[in-house]
């Protein structure tokens, strides 16, 4: 039997524009897109015709910077619940950071044992980056061999023992490794460079302001300084992690202009949230880089809008509510990291119109840039003829409330409980597979692994 199926809708997103389409699938992949209703599809062709009426058919989201914690830290989160989450949000691909699991992803055998812990567990499909540390610069290209994207490093301490950062001669070793390979390396640039207020510690621990003091623009500043400049050296595609400070944007547009193959994200906080409306003692909503000022904030979406910031991503970051210390709320002590994989469309949405932006770029900045960056471009983030069948259907014009019971992440701390948002997501199609409709999902997890087919190494190692 013919495994065809067809989706059809009044509202297609296809490349730049918005039409009547009907999408035909084969084995998870999109064969032909025909404009229209689809009313010339027999049945003995298609057996199976889903007609979503007006509801938007877009690409899914893919998300590259999703922290699973799975081995290791699964009171924080697992495969299962972050990827019914992401499902939820229309959320087709997640890409997993190699920290905070245990072990963390630095080595070839913990790359496996992330493989073979998150097997039969993902619901939405999901791709990999390695770690780089001081010392593991022979573990790379086997990892890069076996399917991680590329590698994120630290160039401050990360928050977790078990991943120390690295400085600039632990990046000279690595960085010669890399080149003429698919490898991407991703930073999180803050460096500690003793500019945090010395006085911050005497300072109210529960006012937003005494966290935001101990984390200053110079701190991402120096350290976006020496991406730059690797990058130059290098020419290893480089990738800025949740840029925060809009005051760096100066070095990275100078840093392109000179040719550094470099790339930036900024993550829904930054873009929704603002210092100045922190509640005293609100921890759910620290990170790091810091949630800065409200003019901060606009410049970012400026930024956005000339395309000097390429994509934005969640950097789902949840941990157990004792590590929130909420009982206390002390910003100092708290845990660094905001859970949102699953509310990115809706969050980013809800604040496009007002910065006239619109679905066009929402697709580039969720769907597309992120794919590409994370060596996903050739089959993700489009609904294009050869592409996996990874769609989001949703309703732009409705909104949702945040609440526990809507939230599918493991612990349901986020500073957007409560919170209206415009865009419900109706139903999430994987590789051709609906994986997420109206509350429910698939019976058993349909995603697969997202293996790098890229690395085009000459290395001998
Ligand atoms: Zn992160």
């Amino acid at each position: 039997m013919s495994t065809r199926k067809a989706f059809v809708s009044r509202r297609v997103f296809l490349e730049n524009e918005i039409i009547p389409a009907c999408i035909i699938v084969d084995n998870g992949k999109v064969t032909s897109i025909q404009p229209g209703d689809g009313s010339k599809i027999s049945k003995s062709d298609v057996p199976e015709i889903i007609n979503v009426g007006d509801q938007l058919i877009m690409p899914g989201v893919v998300d590259c910077h999703v922290h699973v914690n799975e081995p290791g830290r699964t009171a924080w989160e697992g495969y299962l619940t972050a990827t019914k989450a992401a499902a939820a949000g229309g959320v087709t691909t997640i890409v997993d950071m190699p920290l905070n699991s245990i072990p963390s992803t630095v080595t070839l055998p913990a790359f496996t044992t992330k493989l073979s812990e998150a097997a039969g567990k993902c619901y939405v499909d999901v791709g990999f980056w390695g770690g780089i540390v001081p010392g593991n610069q022979n573990e790379l290209v086997p990892m890069l061999n076996a399917g991680v994207m590329g590698f994120k490093c630290f160039l401050i301490h990360s928050g977790v023992d078990e991943f120390p950062h690295v400085d600039r001669s632990d990046l000279e070793q690595a960085f010669p490794i890399l080149q003429g390979t698919s490898a991407v390396v991703l930073f999180h640039a803050e460096v500690d460079c003793g500019c945090g207020s010395s006085t911050y510690i005497e300072k109210e621990p529960r006012k937003y302001e005494t966290f935001l003091e101990s984390r200053p623009d110079q701190m991402e500043l120096e350290a976006i300084k020496l991406v730059c400049e690797l990058c130059l050296k290098y020419r290893v595609r480089c990738h800025i992690v949740h840029l925060s400070t809009a005051k760096a944007l100066p070095i990275i547009i100078d840093a392109r202009k000179a040719g550094a193959p470099l790339t930036v994200e900024t993550c829904h906080h930054y873009l929704s949230l603002e210092a100045e409306t922190i509640p005293d003692g609100a921890t759910q909503y620290k990170c790091c880089p810091p949630i800065r000022g409200k003019s901060n904030q606009d410049l970012l979406w400026e930024a956005l809008k000339d395309g000097h910031i390429d994509m934005v991503v969640s950097d789902h970051s949840p941990c157990t509510a004792d590590l929130k210390v909420l009982d206390t709320g002390d910003f100092l002590c708290a845990w660094g990291g905001i859970a949102s994989v699953q509310l990115g469309l809706s969050l980013f949405w809800t604040n496009c119109l007002r910065h006239d932006m619109t679905l066009v770029d929402l697709v580039q900045l969720l769907c597309r840039k992120t794919a590409e960056m994370a060596n996903l471009g050739h089959r993700k983030g489009a609904i294009k003829e050869g592409y996996d069948a990874d769609f989001v259907v949703w309703d732009p014009d409705s909104t949702f409330k945040v609440t526990e019971k809507n939230i599918h992440f493991k612990n349901k701390i986020t500073p957007y409980m409560g919170k209206e948002l415009k865009g419900v997501v109706q139903s999430t199609i994987v590789q051709g597979v609906t994986v997420y409709d109206r509350g429910d999902f698939s019976e058993a997890p349909r995603g697969h692994f997202m293996l790098n087919e890229k690395n085009k190494s000459q290395s001998a190692l």
